[in-house]
Formats: structure tokens, C-alpha cells, sequence
């Protein structure tokens, strides 16, 4: 199932998207894709109900607002330097064990929403990501069992504000959080759709120029192991995204660095889970 949020910012109803592209409502059985909803087999329910009544569901047309494709999480974890080629343009060595970092989560969007360049801001950047939706509470999970805790996985862009994540004190947060800086979606892909979440491509284009361009195979930290360690140190709520890390291809890594400007237009994707464009204005 592909499961997506559609409507005005902060009014979203859930809906799913089907192989054939048709949109369908299912706010009729759902109240939103949240942490109740994952934590109380929503999913298997929704799939069920779909079988018997998605023939009576209202079509959203297809000019209809996609919002971000699941509802505000408790936490959207993210996962510094994970692909080696991305910690060399960076200048710094390939971690030897996950790097770990907060977005807030009101910096999270619409797949096809604006972004906005912030107040002040120099050095606004991209990060194309595979993200993972987690289905239910893990606590102190072995990588063996970690699967079972994935709802699905669901496409992010890891905006970034350098000069605030690196100069500017010792925390990457406030570089991360910025509002806007986390377009989620198009869809929620459940974790049947992806048979292995290690074998996809992924890529971003600015102003129809590829600037990455890459695969998952790369990725240092694979997604068990991230669910596994992240879980040693806190509790994973149903609905939770963890963000596994950007390959090569940032502005940063340019040289001489490439950063967002007003007016640009930023598209990207990862194979299976669709693909997403915002275009890029300064704050006013
Ligand atoms: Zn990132």
C-alpha cells in the first residue's frame, strides 16, 4: 500500500495512492496516519477494510495538495555522514559507529510544498534520503528483529543550513529544523512494496542539473542496524521517521560550494517510494 495525506496544511485526511495513480479518500476508516494508528495495526486494518470498501471511496482528484505523508511523529531521528563518498566531500571520516541528530518536527512539509531559505541564511543546502517509518514501539531490538518494527519507508529531503550546522556551536539541530526544511513523500510505501531497502537508487536534480546521484547499497549503516542501535538509547514510537543519511552531491561538497537561491527548483527521488519537487523562495 501506498499511504498519503491530502488537503491543507494542518487539515490533512488520509488517503492511499493506487498502482494506477487514482487517489482514494479513506478518511471514512482512518482518523490519520499517526502513532495511534501504526501502534494499533492501522495497517492491517486499512488493507482489510480497502478489500471490501475501496469501490465506495470518494476519487481525490489530482490536483489536490499532497501534505507530508504521515502525520507530525514523535521524532524525526537522522543519521549523520552514512555513506562514505558524502563523509569525504565533507572532510571528515566515515563514523565508526551511526551519527545521530534531530530535526524538529515542525520543520516537516509537503512533498511538493515551498521552501523557504531562511532569515539570514547563506548557506541553505540539499540532502537527498531514504526515510523509515516505524510501526511499532522498539525498545532495546536486535538487528535480527529489526524489520519487524518498520511500517514502511518514504522518501525526505534533509535540508540544511551549513553555516548554522557546522559553524556556528557544536550541534547540528539548528541547521536541521529550520521550517520547511523536511519534505515528506509523496507516499508512505509499506515494507512489502520495498523487498530490500538497500538496493535503491536515489537522486536529486537543482534547476534540472543531477547533483546526486547514488544508491543505497552505499549506505555504511544498513536500516536494521540503525533501528537496532537507535533503540539502545531510546524508545521508537510507532510512526517515528529515521532518516538514514545523504550520499554524495551536496552544495557543500562543491567546490567552489553551491547553495540554494531564490528561485530554484529542487526535485529528487528514490526508486520505489515516487518522487517530489520544491521550489526554493527567501524568507519575507
Ligand atoms: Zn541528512
Amino acid at each position: 500500500m501506498k499511504l498519503i495525506r491530502f488537503g491543507e496544511p494542518g487539515r490533512e485526511k488520509p488517503g492511499v495512492l493506487l498502482p494506477d495513480g487514482k487517489r482514494l479518500d479513506v478518511s471514512a476508516a482512518v482518523h490519520d496516519y499517526d502513532e495511534a494508528f501504526f501502534g494499533s495495526g492501522g495497517l492491517d486494518h486499512l488493507k482489510e477494510w480497502l478489500s471490501a470498501n475501496a469501490a465506495q471511496c470518494p476519487v481525490v482528484s489530482g490536483n489536490t495538495r499532497l501534505g507530508p505523508c504521515i502525520a507530525r511523529p514523535s521524532k524525526l531521528i537522522c543519521i549523520g555522514l552514512n555513506y562514505a563518498k558524502h563523509a569525504k566531500e565533507s572532510n571528515m571520516e566515515p563514523p565508526k559507529e551511526p551519527i545521530i541528530f534531530f530535526k524538529a518536527t515542525s520543520s516537516i512539509i509537503g512533498p511538493f510544498d515551498t521552501v523557504v531559505i531562511p532569515k539570514n541564511s547563506r548557506k541553505s543546502d540539499w540532502e537527498v534520503e531514504l526515510a523509515v517509518v516505524i510501526g511499532k514501539k522498539a525498545s532495546y531490538v536486535s538487528e535480527a528483529d529489526a524489520m519487524d518494527y518498520i511500517a514502511g519507508y518514504c522518501l525526505h529531503n534533509d535540508y540544511s543550513e551549513r553555516e548554522w550546522q557546522l559553524e556556528r556551536g557544536g550541534q547540528w539541530v539548528k541547521g536541521k529544523s529550520c521550517d520547511t526544511f523536511a519534505p515528506l513523500g509523496p507516499f508512505m510505501a509499506t515494507k512489502d512494496e520495498i523487498p530490500d531497502p538497500h538496493k535503491l537508487n536515489l537522486w536529486l536534480k537543482r534547476n534540472d542539473v543531477m547533483r546526486q546521484n547514488s544508491s543505497t547499497s552505499d549506505l555504511i549503516f544498513g536500516v536494521p542496524m540503525l533501528v537496532s542501535y537507535l533503540s539502545q538509547f531510546m524508545s521508537l514510537l510507532p510512526g517515528d521517521v529515521i532518516s538514514t543519511g545523504t550520499p554524495e552531491g551536496v552544495g557543500h561538497g562543491c567546490k567552489p560550494p553551491q547553495y540554494m537561491a531564490d528561485g530554484d527548483l529542487i526535485e529528487l527521488g528514490v526508486e520505489g517510494l515516487g518522487t517530489s519537487k520544491q521550489h526554493v523562495v527567501s524568507y519575507s
